[in-house]
C-alpha cells in the first residue's frame, strides 16, 4: 500500500477493504458517545454481538433439559467441545485430531510439560525467551523445582544482544546448539508480549529437535493472530488463550495442541482425569486410564459449556472472514499503516519521539506495535482521554494493535493523530 496521511486516504482504505463489514459483528464499547478507538485486542478481544444468543442457547438447554442436556437437544455437551475443533484446527495449522479446546492457558502449559518435560540426570535443562509473560517463567520455575532442579541451574534464558530491542533468530537456534547435551525442552512464546516479536517457530522446532530436545510454544499472542502450521512445522506441543486475538471472553477457554506423533505415545506421562478417556467407554467408569485418541485424551475435566458457547461464537465470526490468511493480509497492511503514521509523527518533529521496539519487518511480527517514548505513561493517558484504548505495559511500553477482524484504516488514523497531539 502507498500510504498515506490523510483522513481521505483512511476512509478509501476501509470502502476498499472486504473484511471492513466484520466490524458489524462486534460490540463497539463507546466512549462520550462516540465508538472507542480500541487498540487494545492484544489484551482482551472484543464481544461479538451473537455471543450472548449463543451462550443463552445453553443457558436455555440447561433450564429445559437440565441433565438430560449432555446427550439431549440440537448441541449435546458430551460433544460440545467437537464443534470448535475444526475452526481452531484451520486457525493454528493443524489436523483435527491434535487440537482440543480445555482448562485455562497456565493449566494447559503446566498439563503439557507434565508430557513433555523429561528431564534425565543429563538433559534437564528448558530454554525459553528471557522476558517471558510472568506466568510463563513461573510455570516452568514451578516444573523444575517439581522435578528437584533449581530454576537457576535448569532454566536457559535467551536476551537479546546489548542494545538492541529483540532476540535474532541466529541467536535462538546457536543458543539451543549450545546446549544441546543438556536441553530437555525448548518452551518459546511465538509472539513475545512486550515487543510484538514472532518467532521463527519453524526453525526453532528444527534447531530443538535436531538437539534431542521437545519443542513447545506458548501461542497466547500468536493464535488468531498469524498464520501457524503447528502440523507442518512439526511442533510437539502449544497451548494458547482464546480470549485476546480469538475473542471468547474474559477468561475464556485455552486451546492446546499435542502433535499427531505423540498421540500413541505410552512414554509420555499425562495428568489424566475422565474426560480424557475413551469416549465410548467412559461410562463404564471402569478404573484404569485408557486415553481417547489425540488431543481430546490430554482433557481432565467435562466442559465448561457456557464458555465453549462463547468460543463458538467468537470462532464463527472468524469462519466469515474467510480465514486467517485473508485477515492476515488486512493486518498487515493496517499495522503498517500505523507504524508509517507514527513515523510521520517523528519525521515533523525531527527527531525520534517515538520508539517502535517491534520488528520492522511485518513477518517478524503480528498486528501489535510496541512504543516506547519520553513521559510514555502520560502520553498513554492523553490518548485514553481522547477515546484511544491501547494498553501500558511497566515499565515504558504503549502497546497498540489493530485487529482486522474490527479495527479500521480510520481507527487508526486518529489514533496516529491524537497521538500527535499529545506530544505537542
Ligand atoms: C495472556 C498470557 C497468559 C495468560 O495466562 P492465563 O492462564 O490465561 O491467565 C499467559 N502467557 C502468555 C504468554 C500470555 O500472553
Amino acid at each position: 500500500m502507498n500510504y498515506q496521511n490523510t483522513l481521505q486516504f483512511a476512509q478509501q482504505s476501509d470502502q476498499q477493504d472486504e473484511l471492513a463489514p466484520l466490524r458489524d459483528q462486534f460490540i463497539i464499547p463507546q466512549h462520550h458517545g462516540k465508538d472507542l478507538i480500541y487498540l487494545c485486542g492484544n489484551s482482551l478481544g472484543l464481544q461479538p454481538k451473537q455471543t450472548q444468543a449463543v451462550i443463552a442457547e445453553q443457558l436455555s438447554n440447561w433450564g429445559n433439559l437440565a441433565f438430560e442436556g449432555w446427550f439431549d437437544g440440537d448441541t449435546p455437551w458430551m460433544q460440545y467441545h467437537k464443534q470448535l475443533t475444526k475452526p481452531l484446527a484451520g486457525i493454528v495449522g493443524a489436523l483435527d485430531t491434535e487440537v482440543v479446546a480445555m482448562n485455562t492457558l497456565t493449566v494447559n502449559l503446566h498439563f503439557l510439560m507434565v508430557s513433555f518435560y523429561k528431564p534425565t540426570a543429563k538433559k534437564f535443562k528448558i530454554m525459553m525467551e528471557g522476558g517471558a509473560f510472568p506466568s510463563d517463567q513461573y510455570a516452568i520455575e514451578s516444573q523444575v523445582r517439581f522435578h528437584g532442579y533449581k530454576p537457576e541451574d535448569a532454566i536457559i534464558e535467551v536476551f537479546p544482544r546489548e542494545g538492541e530491542e529483540t532476540l535474532r533468530t541466529e541467536d535462538i537456534l546457536q543458543k539451543i546448539v549450545d546446549n544441546a547435551d543438556e536441553l530437555a525442552l525448548v518452551l518459546f512464546g511465538g509472539i513475545n508480549y512486550y515487543t510484538g516479536q514472532f518467532f521463527d517457530l519453524e526453525a526453532i522446532t528444527k534447531t530443538g529437535h535436531a538437539a534431542g530436545a521437545y519443542v513447545g510454544f506458548d501461542l497466547a499472542h500468536a493464535a488468531g493472530n498469524v498464520p501457524l502450521q503447528l502440523h507442518n512445522w512439526d511442533v510437539d506441543f502449544a497451548c494458547w488463550c482464546s480470549y485476546k486475538y480469538i475473542n471468547s471472553s474474559p477468561g475464556g477457554i485455552s486451546g492446546a495442541f499435542v502433535h499427531q506423533k505423540h498421540h500413541q505415545n505410552q512414554e509420555l506421562n499425562r495428568f489424566s482425569g475422565w474426560w480424557g478417556y475413551r469416549e465410548d467407554k467412559r461410562f463404564e467408569m471402569k478404573p484404569g486410564f485408557k486415553p481417547q485418541n489425540g488431543a481430546e485424551g490430554w482433557q481432565v475435566s467435562c466442559s465448561p459449556v457456557l464458555l465453549m458457547a462463547a468460543h463458538k461464537a467468537a470462532l464463527n465470526v472468524f469462519n466469515y472472514s474467510g480465514g486467517i490468511e485473508a485477515l492476515r493480509t488486512k493486518s498487515k497492511q493496517l499495522t503498517g499503516y500505523l507504524e508509517f503514521l507514527i513515523e510521520e509523527i517523528n519525521t515533523s518533529h525531527q527527531k525520534q519521539l517515538f520508539k517502535i521496539i517491534t520488528p520492522k519487518n511485518p513477518d517478524h511480527r503480528g498486528c501489535q506495535l510496541s512504543i516506547i517514548c519520553e513521559n510514555g505513561k502520560v502520553i498513554f493517558d492523553k490518548l485514553v482521554q481522547n477515546g484511544v484504548l491501547g494498553d501500558w505495559r511497566e515499565p515504558d511500553v504503549i502497546r497498540l494493535s489493530p485487529v482486522p477482524l474490527y479495527n479500521s484504516f480510520i481507527d487508526v488514523y486518529y489514533a496516529a493523530k491524537f497521538l500527535s497531539e499529545a506530544v505537542q
